[in-house]
């Protein structure tokens, strides 16, 4: 074994997509798997795929390149930037848009690659990330891609709960659902998307207040690490699929204050310390260029993280000195950022297990 290590339990993101699809399914929707967390790693693409998703989505075109040979739809859900529209056609079936340069520039590629591309429109219900904030240009995007060849318009999607904390709420998603009316009546189309939100949306599905126009969930955070809105954890989802691993290099007994303490510390903050008296100190063979220091939680609940600098986290051991050694491995539980920040480091291993 190497560390320090992320282990991914594929077993239990599989069983996590599984009842994702299932309950989703139960209120007419199909959900995206958001692969990003991990970035597109292809276990964890395939793991979604055999839960029984049908369409997986990525924010990086770095990360939608991983998992090419699958034979699913491929969505890139952060909007394409212009200079990369050619690797959008080759790479992405669906992209979801909201600016008239990058549409006429998709276009052009996609006659180029001789491929038909489907666009969602993204339309911001006060978020305040990506879509068009105003009714009119949504509609107007709208007739921009009808007009425009090799692409297809196949729905109208919103992104919430990402920058300005606004909850998925039957308002907003109606809101949605109303606009996405508006469109068909007025260019005479159907569309057969309509992407409510994230993980974060399925709350409001559970309470039975999701519109049932809306048919499609973006599903990341929900299926790999069991949490959604919030992050609290979802119904009918395992919340420990991923975990940290990290290797002990030294175990000293120090005082809790550090001798003579006058200088920053290694990112310029001042540190602030509580006298505990001699403590029983872990050094652990990860540090801050892996994982802010406040993402890790230790399994063992007599651990407590004292802080850490770059290459270094440093650990409070005195409760349970006589279960750890030199090269006793210490687990952690992860939040969001965290798991993103260890799956981004090159210096952790990822292991992939089943069971
Ligand atoms: C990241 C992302 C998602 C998935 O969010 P989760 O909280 O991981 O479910 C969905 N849609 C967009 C546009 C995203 O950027």
């Amino acid at each position: 074994m190497q560390y320090p290590q992320l282990s991914i339990n594929l077993d239990t993101i599989e069983s996590n997509a599984v009842n994702m699809v299932k309950s989703c399914k139960d209120y007419g929707i199909k959900p995206v798997g958001v692969t990003k967390l991990l970035l597109g790693a292809p276990e964890l693409a395939q793991a979604m795929v055999a839960g029984g998703i049908e369409i997986l989505g990525d924010a990086r075109l770095k990360n939608l390149a991983r998992y090419q040979h699958l034979p699913v739809e491929k969505m890139l859900i952060r909007l394409p930037s212009f200079s990369e529209v050619d690797e959008v056609v080759e790479l992405a079936d669906i992209s979801l848009n909201s600016e008239s340069t990058v549409l006429c520039a998709l276009s052009e590629a996609a006659v180029k690659a001789n491929k038909q591309h489907r666009v969602v429109l993204m339309h911001d219900l006060g978020d305040l990330r990506e879509g068009c904030f105003d009714e009119s240009e949504t509609l107007w995007l709208a007739e921009l891609v009808l007009s425009l060849p090799n692409l297809e318009l196949i729905g109208l999607g919103s992104n919430l709960a990402c920058y300005g904390g606004v909850a998925p709420s039957a308002e907003n998603q109606n809101h949605l659902v109303a606009l996405a009316e508006k469109i068909e009546s007025k260019y005479d189309i159907k569309l057969s998307v309509i992407s409510g939100a994230s993980s974060a949306g399925l709350t409001l599905m559970m309470a039975k207040e999701m519109p049932s126009q809306v048919n499609q969930l973006r599903l990341g955070a929900s299926v790999i690490m069991g949490i959604g809105l919030n992050d609290e954890p979802v119904p009918h989802t395992q919340q420990d699929a991923i975990h940290l691993h990290a290797e002990l290099i030294e175990i000293k007994h120090k005082p809790s204050v550090p001798t003579l303490s006058t200088a920053l510390d290694a990112f310029g903050n001042t540190p602030e310390f509580v006298d505990r008296g001699i403590r029983c100190r872990g050094l652990c063979a990860i540090g801050r260029q892996d994982v802010d220091i406040d993402q890790i939680i230790p399994s063992d609940s007599r651990i407590t993280v004292v802080g850490g600098s770059s290459d270094h986290l440093i650990l409070d051991l005195t409760d349970c000195e006589a279960d750890y050694q030199i090269g006793s491995v210490v687990t952690f539980e992860l939040g969001y950022g965290g798991v993103l920040q260890c799956a981004t480091s090159e210096f952790v291993h990822k292991s992939y297990v089943r069971g």
